[in-house]
């Protein structure tokens, strides 16, 4: 464990109802994932635990959806100014969960918490919609946007505090009650909030349960009180959840894996694609669903690509005693480190795969895996087509924007994708044409809180972010009134 980042007793209490309450089910060793120590042992939430969070949420809803959304977006900005006031305890935290770098958690994790709270107070209070009016004689229609009811919100661990935040903030502000579940990796940042969200919310709006997938994950689920299930995860989790809410018909918010293509055209400017990549390919060591990691690299650019990018990658620098040293952090798991070495074994038994940089796990203590660059893969390797969810770049060369376009496309995943040229045209073009959630061109990984993420295809459904997000978490209902003629 890193002594620098822990500077007071980790939190591990639930929160049901109001209460704080140590879990009464299985006890989990939550790691540090930079050296493989126990931070902290946290009890899962009990069968009938999870079910007196479903209850309380389901007992505050009427009350909650009634408030206004002016009375909903001062709770979410007093959650904000906590959030702000407490970033630095909350992103030692996070760091020492995550083993991210702290100033990058410090910079971006706990800035981007903030705003979404921020963005969501004011997003509830400006809805829009369709006009009321007489659309049959006689009969006057209003739409009405209503909350949904009890919403179970399931979190991975790449981003746990943020990812919070993405399901917390639309789905309380519509009117929402909620049960929380944070990956069981990953539960200490929203733990340590835990207390100030039981003061700032009524009780039972917010719940915060801990526990393993298919266990507590699986009874949320399941329960008919649970009207909507928001996960983020992997495309087997989300097939798995999505045929348990079948069985009661719920609404689900589904937001999977990606494996996001970069298109860099012959007239690229070379040096922002090569500092564009060696970012945000590798940020967050790569465990992001729109991570940069799957490169079309045209013929008159591929070379001094690969050679550029190779050497930018091999600067990359990790597992430094000093945190500003630091571009990336470790996986989170000796699971993840082995799976995504494997990955990259395999695909090195292939003649045509050549290693540029990278292509190892880090000898020291901690998951880390050195930061890699594969070049020569080919459109039907498994590294380019699946997810590895790791500091994993590939590099594919083409010959002209329609094959690369084809194959970008040619892939079970749909979330974010780049395009790197000076040719604004084409640009837009081949932007109009890629089948994902997100095209950012000359730049990526760039989010905003007022603009929509979430995927096509197996990247799921349902977007973050973004006014369409209240939507997501809210339902449209048809008032009616017929009218008595009073006026002449
Ligand atoms: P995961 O699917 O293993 O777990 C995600 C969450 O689902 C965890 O809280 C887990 O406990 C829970 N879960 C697992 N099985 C369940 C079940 N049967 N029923 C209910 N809940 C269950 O994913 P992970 O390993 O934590 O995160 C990595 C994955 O998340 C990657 O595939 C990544 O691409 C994806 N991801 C997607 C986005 C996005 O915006 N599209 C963002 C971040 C991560």
């Amino acid at each position: 464990m890193n002594p620098s980042l822990q500077s007071e007793p980790l939190r591990t209490a639930l929160l049901i109802d109001g209460q704080l309450v140590a879990g009464e089910g299985a006890v989990e060793s939550v790691l540090d994932p930079s050296d493989g120590s126990c931070l902290a042992l946290v009890a899962e939430a009990s069968t009938s635990q999870v079910q007196a969070a479903i209850a309380a949420a389901a007992q505050a809803f009427p009350t909650w959806a009634r408030t206004t959304p002016q009375q909903r977006a001062s709770r979410l900005l007093a959650i904000a100014d906590c959030i702000e006031a407490q970033a630095d305890r909350l992103a030692r935290i996070e760091a020492l969960n995550c083993g991210k770098p702290l100033h990058l958690a410090r910079q971006d994790d706990l800035s981007a918490c903030v705003d979404v709270f921020r963005f969501f107070a004011g997003a509830v209070r400006c809805q829009t919609g369709q006009l009321s009016g007489e659309y049959v004689p006689g009969y006057t229609s209003m739409v009405r946007r209503d909350p949904i009811g009890v919403v179970a919100s399931i979190a991975p661990w790449n981003y746990p505090l943020m990812m919070a935040a993405w399901k917390l903030a639309p789905a309380l502000a519509a009117g929402n009650t909620v049960v929380f579940k944070p990956s069981e990796h990953t539960p200490l940042s929203i733990l340590a909030l835990a207390p100030e969200l039981a003061e700032l919310l009524p009780a039972g709006v917010l719940n915060i349960v801990c526990g393993a997938g298919d266990g507590v994950g699986g009874q949320l689920v399941s329960d008919p009180r649970v009207r909507m299930v928001s996960l983020t995860g992997d495309i087997v989790t989300g097939q798995k959840v999505l045929q348990a809410a079948a069985r009661t018909l719920k609404r689900t918010h589904l937001e999977l894996g990606g494996k996001a293509p970069v298109i860099v055209c012959d007239d690229a400017d070379i040096d922002a694609v090569v500092e564009g990549i060696r970012t945000y390919g590798y940020y967050n060591a790569g465990q992001d669903c729109t991570a940069a990691c799957r490169i079309y690299a045209q013929a008159g650019i591929h070379d001094r690509l690969v050679e550029e990018l190779g050497a930018a990658v091999a600067s990359l620098r990790y597992a430094s005693k000093r945190d500003e040293d630091n571009d990336l952090g470790p996986l989170i798991s000796a699971r993840q480190r082995d799976r995504v070495a494997s990955f990259v074994q395999r695909a090195l038994s292939q003649p045509h795969i050549e290693r540029v940089t990278g292509a190892a796990a880090h000898s020291g203590p901690g998951f880390f895996y050195q930061p890699t660059l594969l070049a020569g893969c080919r459109q039907q390797d498994e590294i380019v087509q699946r997810e590895v969810f790791g500091p994993v770049v590939t590099v594919t060369r083409f010959d002209e924007p329609g094959q690369a376009l084809a194959w970008a496309n040619e892939s079970e995943y749909g979330l974010a994708s780049s395009v790197w040229t000076r040719d604004l045209d084409k640009a837009l073009q081949l932007a109009a044409r890629l089948e994902y959630g997100c095209t950012w061109i000359n730049s990526h990984f760039m989010l905003a809180s007022e603009m929509p993420h979430g995927g096509l295809k197996r990247s799921g459904y349902g977007k973050d972010l973004s006014s369409d997000s209240l939507q997501d978490y809210s339902v449209v209902r048809h008032i009616m009134a017929r009218q008595r003629e009073v006026l002449n």
